[in-house]
């Protein structure tokens, strides 16, 4: 496949010329490769200002290409400025200097819109021509044909092609469209379901992905920004041969996932690249998510974290495809994460239960060996319970379930054959382990705790599974008590490990994972 560069490009959107400076200093110092210039936001546009604005950034100390737009109203555009204008701004900015020129192809049909831009492309010495279509509703009736449309009326353009992705899965044609033809051509999917296709447009050789300085100066749904983009998915070390990891969840934009696996990946300079994979809806659309991957093997996608609410999905999956599931993932009746084996199989495993059991051991400093007969007090039966409730029978510690709702405590008890109580009975409780398996005390409850301070006692460890924030009022409570405390951050920094060693068979830094997590809670903040 001919392979060219995929140019970083950032689009500028002022309402004047002194804005659109700014915006331009501010790209080149975020890294921008390229700029576009949406003359469409321009106030008062007249085709000297633009000429004027590319001589500019043509006549820089380190002049990056330039695209050069006025979007008709009708595919995006900002104002709504004549046909004849529009053109005369592009015909303009070619004198000008600029590389390239954007043009509707839905416009370009007109024989004078046509006559004019060729006679200007001819006339201009490097001057290339983008011809876009969008589909702002979804995706194109028919990708390929668009694509071949645009080929046929302009064999020199550049065809640029971008529809909104509903949903996650309505990537996959794009991803296609760039797999199966060669040399300069755009294809990206606006929208939240579209992010992945912005990101890896450098893998799939795009020849343009645009990002935006700021988030209020992105000019199209879903665009990301250069900062997020270059930190923290790793674009400069993007290729064609980087390797593919995701969560699959929903809602995903808050997960640490992508934060703590990139940049152990950055840490150990593996070609690697983990993304934030949005599948909304049920087990159907979590199916049909799984089958487009593994269908498209040059994709590249080697495992996937799976979280809320698709890890029996993930199990079920895996089952129907004769895949391997670990032992405990099946008694926990969850998965979440997917390794995609050599031979294309999925293995299934939970690694929740292993995480959790792993920062009791050392958060108790001893073995797993010695959580034999131990007597447990977990709070909460739902799926973080139940897996840490699975992990903790198997190894034979004497656990009893205290949940809010008695029976579902009860239901979980009987499975695992442990004891059960309700919330009322905490007083009572003669446990040297407590978890907190509930959601009370997290973020922004954080003046709550599920387990009267009286129960807290010395010679006791407790263990919160709420990782924000790092030190819960359960955990402050338990300080002063002189009890020992573990918090819920181990516990997710324990089974992102052991992911990372699913998916690398190396070890990752704890340390490094705990760092980027407390230093995500701080930009939060
Ligand atoms: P889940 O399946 O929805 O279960 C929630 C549990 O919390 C249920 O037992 C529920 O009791 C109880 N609960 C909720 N609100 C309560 C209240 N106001 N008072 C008393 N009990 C209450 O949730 P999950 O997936 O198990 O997650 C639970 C928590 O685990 C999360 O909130 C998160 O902080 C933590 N977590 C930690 C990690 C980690 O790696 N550290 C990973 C995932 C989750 P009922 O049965 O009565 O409704």
């Amino acid at each position: 496949m001919l392979r060219t560069m995929t140019y970083l490009a950032v689009p500028i959107a002022a309402k004047n010329l002194d804005l659109a400076k700014q915006q331009i200093e501010a790209a080149l110092a975020a890294g921008a490769e390229m700029l576009e210039l949406r003359t469409d936001y321009i106030e008062n546009l007249s085709a000297d200002m633009v000429k004027g604005l590319v001589g500019e950034v043509k006549t820089a100390d380190k002049p990056v290409p330039l695209i050069v737009t006025c979007r008709d109203k009708r595919q995006g555009g900002a104002i709504g400025y004549p046909r004849h204008l529009r053109v005369d701004v592009l015909t303009g900015a070619l004198k000008a200097g600029a590389e390239f020129i954007d043009f509707e192809y839905e416009n370009f049909h007109s024989i004078e819109n046509q006559e004019k831009l060729r006679r200007a492309l001819s006339q201009s010495l490097k001057g290339r021509l983008v011809l876009s279509a969008h589909n702002f509703k979804g995706k194109f009736a028919n990708i390929t044909k668009q694509y071949r449309h645009i080929m046929t009326v302009c064999p020199e353009a550049i065809p640029k092609l971008v529809y909104t992705a509903n949903h996650i899965n309505d990537c996959f044609e794009g991803f296609d469209l760039l797999h199966q033809t060669s040399g300069e051509r755009i294809v990206l999917c606006m929208g939240q379901g579209g992010l992945s296709s912005r990101i890896l447009a450098k893998k799939l050789n795009s020849f343009v992905t645009f990002a935006s300085v700021d988030e209020s100066s992105a000019t199209a749904p879903g665009q990301l920004i250069i900062g997020q983009l270059k930190g923290l998915y790793r674009y400069d070390s993007i290729d064609c041969d980087t390797e593919l990891y995701g969560v699959i969840a929903e809602p995903v934009g808050h997960s640490l996932s992508p934060a703590i696996h990139n940049a152990c990946f950055a840490e150990k300079d593996m070609n690697k690249l983990y993304l934030p994979l949005l599948v909304e809806g049920g087990k159907s659309e979590f199916d049909r998510f799984l089958r487009n991957v593994l269908l498209r093997k040059w994709l590249g996608f080697k495992g996937f974290s799976v979280t809320i609410p698709h890890k029996q999905s993930a199990l079920a999956y895996v089952k129907s495809g004769g895949g391997d599931v670990e032992r405990l993932a099946e008694k926990i009746g969850a998965v979440n994460t997917l390794v995609i084996s050599g031979d294309d199989r999925l293995k299934g495993y939970n690694t929740d239960y292993a995480g959790a059991l792993d920062a009791i051991t050392s958060g108790m400093g001893i073995t797993r060996k010695e959580l034999k007969g131990l007597s447990v007090a977990v709070v909460g039966a739902g799926g973080v319970s139940r897996a840490i409730v699975a992990g903790l029978s198997d190894v034979g510690a004497k656990v009893k379930i205290y949940n809010r709702t008695v029976e579902r405590g009860e239901r979980l008890a009987a499975e695992f054959a442990c004891d059960y109580a309700g919330l009322d009975d905490l007083p009572n409780m003669d446990a040297k382990l407590v978890i907190n398996c509930t959601s009370v005390g997290m973020y922004p409850n954080v003046d709550e705790t599920p387990a009267p301070k009286g129960c807290l006692k010395k010679g006791m460890a407790v263990f919160d599974t709420v990782y924000n924030p790092a030190e819960t009022l359960l955990l402050k409570q338990s300080k002063e008590a002189s009890a020992k405390t573990i918090d819920g951050i181990s516990m997710f920094v324990n089974q992102a490990v052991a992911q990372f060693k699913l998916f690398t068979g190396t070890k990752a830094k704890a340390e490094i994972m705990r760092k980027t997590v407390m230093e995500s809670f701080s930009k939060k903040a």
